[in-house]
């Protein structure tokens, strides 16, 4: 098995040796499109067989599409991505000139997560490769079949000294993080986060951490209740709610939470009117990520939650099977863990709120969230919600689709992430806009040459005056 240091070192004399051209990436970008797409059973097979069971329809919408979608996006733009960008310089420098170069920062490290193991470790890859670098992925040790799959997609399509995987369990990726990358893009919790940032600033790597949070889906008054609520299920039920972007919690006007009680089970039910033997449910990944959830409802209960199980056929659902049932959860607190920690499952707090103002001071209060959805026809109120709130990214009347635009920047700020990717904005992430002054034949910098006489002290006088 390749070790990540051997690996690193191999590709840093590779990228120092020489930069992959335009037609070098291109060929490298179509060639993971061919490879992805004949493999895509095998993916789909690989991620379902890591859930014990997820949807077909989700692997296809929400990893395969996308990623195929941010290769064709790179393929179509790189050209005018890489070209240098002319700048004007100062009066004061003319005639020389400027530009701006976008140069490949070397290795590029990718850490992925679980839950949509493929989308999280290729999709960044893709941004990495159209940037010109050298790529190692280290998928996460939690979904291995794709894992092992991917390692096995990579290595027929790429030598090792350009594209890579690595894979291992949680010494591994203690190991990859220390290495001396160019650049280091994480997706995963904030906990590790931090244990990557310390580590890369060991060497000075920049960091991209694509983190989680709770991210609000606030509702107005008067937008059509079951509409949103339609959204909002879909949402947060996609992956079984093991989403980053899904919404995590709502705040629901006081005057329509009972309407909303009322018609969410009749949504879900619609949706998923069997849950244990529906191929249209995904499971929780693993036992420990399930009893997670278990404790996070438990613990509300206690605390005086409410809690709504939605499971239209009665069906038995465990740790041994791994199916959650939607759950709704009323009566929350601060002081219940569901409402301080990420809920990262199918358990959706409804929060009830008096006035618009109420609902954007409370998410205020909390920490920054990794996306925020607002469910409103009135384009000046949406305006001041967005003006009023911070958010890595929003979708305004519906759920989770602002990450599927390649055209806009995703990642999160603060406790939900630092730095973006998705096409040109991935591009840019994993290249060194490099600053190019060319000097003129003539310069009236000469000028300013010691040794300093009147000339220089009222060219001096002037510009300080400005
Ligand atoms: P995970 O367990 O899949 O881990 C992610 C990566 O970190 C893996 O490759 C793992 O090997 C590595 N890792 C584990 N321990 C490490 C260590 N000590 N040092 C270095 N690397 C280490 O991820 P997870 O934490 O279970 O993922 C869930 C979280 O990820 C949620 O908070 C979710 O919101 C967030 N997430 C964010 C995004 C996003 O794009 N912003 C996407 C998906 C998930």
């Amino acid at each position: 098995m390749m070790l990540a240091r051997d690996c690193f070192e191999a590709q840093r004399s590779a990228s120092r040796r020489n930069a992959p051209s335009y037609r070098d990436r291109i060929a490298a970008l179509r060639s993971l499109e061919r490879v992805l797409l004949d493999h895509k059973d095998n993916i789909v097979s690989a991620i379902s067989e890591d859930y014990s069971g997820r949807a077909t329809e989700e692997t296809l919408a929400l990893e395969l599409v996308p990623t195929l979608g941010e290769i064709r996006d790179a393929c179509r733009h790189l050209k005018s991505w890489m070209e240098p960008r002319s700048v004007p310089v100062g009066w004061q420098f003319w005639p020389a000139s400027a530009r701006i170069e976008m140069q490949p920062k070397g290795v590029v490290g990718i850490l992925g997560a679980w839950n949509y193991p493929l989308f999280l470790t290729i999709g960044p890859a893709i941004g990495a490769i159209a940037a010109g670098n050298h790529v190692i992925i280290k998928p996460s040790e939690v979904a291995p079949r794709t894992a092992a799959l991917l390692a096995q997609i990579i290595e027929k399509t790429f030598p090792s000294d350009y594209v890579a995987v690595i894979n291992g369990g949680t010494s591994v990726a203690e190991d990859f993080s220390s290495l001396p990358f160019d650049h280091l893009l994480y997706t995963g919790s904030a906990r590790v986060g931090k244990l990557v940032m310390k580590a890369a600033a060991e060497n000075l790597t920049p960091v991209t951490l694509e983190l989680g949070g709770k991210s609000p889906a606030l509702v107005h008054p008067d937008y059509p209740l079951r509409t949103a609520a339609e959204r909002i299920l879909t949402g947060k039920l996609y992956n079984a709610g093991q989403t980053c972007v899904a919404p995590d919690y709502l705040l629901i006007p006081r005057i329509r939470q009972e309407e909303f009680l009322r018609i969410a089970p009749q949504i879900v039910a619609r949706m998923y009117p069997q849950l244990q033997e529906n191929p249209d449910y995904t499971r929780i990944i693993d036992a420990a990520h399930y009893r997670t959830l278990a404790h996070l409802l438990n613990d509300a209960r206690q605390k005086g939650a409410q809690a709504i199980q939605i499971n239209p056929a009665k069906e038995t659902c465990d740790e041994n099977n791994r199916v959650f049932p939607p759950t709704l959860l009323l009566d929350v607190t601060d002081d219940m863990n569901v409402m301080r920690d990420e809920i990262f499952g199918p358990i959706l707090p409804v929060v009830p709120y008096q006035t618009l103002n109420d609902a954007i001071d409370y998410i205020n209060a909390r920490p920054h969230p990794l996306a925020l959805y607002y469910f409103d026809s009135n384009s000046s109120r949406v305006n001041n919600v967005l003006a009023r709130t911070t958010a890595g990214g929003v979708t305004v009347n519906d759920c989770i689709f602002h990450v599927g635009q390649t055209r806009l920047p995703f990642g999160g700020i603060g406790p939900s992430g630092m730095g973006h990717y998705h096409g040109v904005h991935g591009f840019e992430t994993f290249s060194k806009k490099k600053g190019v002054f060319l000097e003129g034949r003539w310069t009236p910098l000469s000028l300013l040459r010691p040794p300093y006489g009147g000339i220089a002290r009222r060219i001096l006088s002037f510009l300080v005056r400005g």
